[in-house]
């Protein structure tokens, strides 16, 4: 898809789910804030899992971001941050969207969903838009509960993450999209690389040869780049055909929808093998 197709979709970033791509995106967008202390804090307790009281996110000084998957953290002198953007959080920064400078039209916030504003000492500001409520901020988050991230996992750990040679009965997809497994992937990544690497998203994760292993990981990296680029998760070769009798963009063969891992799945039946 090329950038001129992405101005019919002006402002549909915002409901997104955020993958990677999207964190990798408020990462880079809020990474300026290194050196700031955050002075005030306000909003919805629930965002904070529910504490009261004075957030002990004031008075820290940012020393660095950093992001493992979906999951972006901010590093200050005595604590980490996370941020966990949920399913349809997402970050402003002086009310600017991280989709601005990747798309052609702002993203449009409504105010409304606005559900956690942080202000900087220096008078910056970061506000958390969720529309379904299931952003989190959490402090010190066990970031040992994620896998490698899935732009640096190594293919041995890849081959491990998928349980290659095991008894398991776990479809690939569900594997790719296990958290604890392989940090980062989403429905959207995780359909567009099954079909990039030519892989049907519902085969046993365990029967994938050596050689599947190599191209899935070769995939896995070619397209977090090339939708890096392109603007974000929903940019992919298959998204426009993520509809009901959406037929594959290589071959016009009607995709395949179904459940896997409990998300819509599509992919092609003659090509994913
Ligand atoms: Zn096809």
């Amino acid at each position: 898809m090329e950038r001129t197709d992405r101005r019919a979709l002006p402002t549909s970033t915002l409901a997104l789910v955020p993958e990677l791509l999207e964190v990798e995106a408020y990462r880079r967008l809020l990474d300026p804030l290194v050196g700031a202390t955050i002075s005030r804090v306000e909003g919805d307790h629930l965002v904070c899992g529910g504490a009261v009281g004075r957030c002990p996110a004031e008075g820290l000084t940012i020393t660095a971001t950093r992001r493992i998957g979906k999951l972006l953290l901010l590093d200050t002198e005595h604590h980490v941050l996370g941020l966990h953007a949920g399913m349809t959080g997402s970050f402003l920064l002086d009310g600017v969207s991280a989709f601005d400078a990747l798309r052609y039209a702002p993203a449009v916030a409504d105010r409304r969903f606005i559900r956690l504003r942080a202000e900087m000492a220096d008078g910056r500001c970061v506000e958390l838009h969720d529309p379904r409520r299931l952003a989190r901020v959490s402090i010190d988050p066990d970031e040992s509960r994620l896998g490698p991230d899935a732009t640096a996992i190594a293919v041995a750990e890849l081959h491990r993450a998928l349980g290659v040679g095991s008894t398991s009965p776990t479809a690939l997809k569900a594997r790719l999209l296990d958290q604890v497994r392989i940090a980062g992937l989403g429905n959207l990544l995780a359909d567009e690389i099954c079909f990039q690497a030519h892989l049907n998203p519902g085969r046993r994760a365990a029967t994938l040869s050596a050689e599947e292993v190599t191209t899935l990981h070769r995939q896995i990296g070619k397209t977090l780049r090339a939708l890096g680029r392109r603007g974000g998760s929903d940019c992919g070769a298959l998204q426009d055909a993520r509809v009901r009798g959406g037929v594959c963009p290589r071959c016009g063969t009607l995709l395949e929808r179904r459940t896997i891992g409990g998300r819509t799945t599509f992919s092609c039946p003659v090509e994913q093998v």
